[in-house]
């Protein structure tokens, strides 16, 4: 079996949600626009550090979308998410703090481990390069709101940072997030990754996996006031046998995908 960051997360939030995913194959429809426009802002980005026209290749990534039917958060359109994205590679590129060398092979990295047992984790890094000179592994967000940054440390308890210092054994870590707003902004954040962190999150990945291995799928709905995870839980339609809802959020596919790491690509 191979894991990924988006799998044990998963299964760390609701393991039934776990079950239904990877083990039944019950995947959510993609019709977020958000995703899949975060998807071809990747690539635009990687476009621009191989000194390509970065611009165009938005066009082009995000044209074959043009007519998709797709679920845009209020406000939102094809044209509005394009004109954004072009705004935030020029802002990009006149701010000039990102410095990633052979983009061939420090871009969309992937790293495989083998884990106690023989299971492998896998994960891909955005890119490996340097954050106002400081060498680091980076993480590209979009998103419509600002990452919180208050208290100072925040960041270096992103878990998926953490995951990311572990299986790359690389401390310092950036995430820089591009900021979808009426005047968008690019935040570059940056902290370091204890070895004790790496640790942890290595012995949490080993125990989750173990309650996979052993069958544990227990619902863990936490359905209390203000924040039920079950609300914006795609398998909601499956734990209330409520057709209307699993025909609107998902489709059913064999097995685990092994592009999962899609999901992490936007918040
Ligand atoms: S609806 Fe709630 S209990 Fe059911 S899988 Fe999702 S999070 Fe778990």
């Amino acid at each position: 079996m191979a894991y990924s960051f988006t799998q044990v997360s998963n299964y760390l939030r609701c393991p039934r949600s776990y079950r239904y995913r990877y083990l039944d194959g019950w995947k959510e429809k993609e019709t977020r626009a958000a995703m899949v426009f975060g998807r071809c802002f990747e690539n635009a980005l990687g476009a621009y550090f191989r000194g390509e026209d970065c611009g165009a290749a938005l066009f082009q990534e995000w044209g074959a979308y043009r007519d998709a039917a797709f679920e845009y958060r209020k406000g939102d359109t094809w044209d509005r998410l394009v004109h954004q994205g072009v705004h935030l590679l020029e802002r990009f590129a006149q701010d000039n703090r990102v410095r990633i060398h052979s983009p061939k092979t420090n871009l969309q990295i992937k790293i495989l481990q083998t884990l106690t047992g023989g299971s492998e984790f896998v994960s891909y890094l955005d890119a490996i390069g340097e954050v106002d000179g400081v060498r680091c592994l980076i993480d590209w967000k979009t998103t419509t709101s600002r990452y919180p940054q208050d208290p100072e440390g925040l960041l270096s308890l992103d878990p998926q940072l953490i995951c990311y210092s572990w299986i790359s054994g690389i401390s310092e870590v950036a995430l820089v997030v591009f900021v979808r707003k009426h005047a968008p902004e690019i935040q570059y954040l940056r902290a370091s990754i204890s070895e004790e962190q790496r640790r942890e999150f290595g012995r949490l990945v080993e125990t989750t996996i173990n309650q996979i291995e052993a069958g544990h799928f227990n619902p863990h709905s936490g359905i209390r006031f203000p924040q039920n995870g079950c609300v914006s839980c795609s398998h909601l339609g499956l734990c209330l046998n409520n057709e209307q809802l699993v025909a609107a959020n998902l489709i059913r596919k064999a097995g685990a995908s092994d592009l999962d790491w899609l999901d992490e690509l936007v918040d």
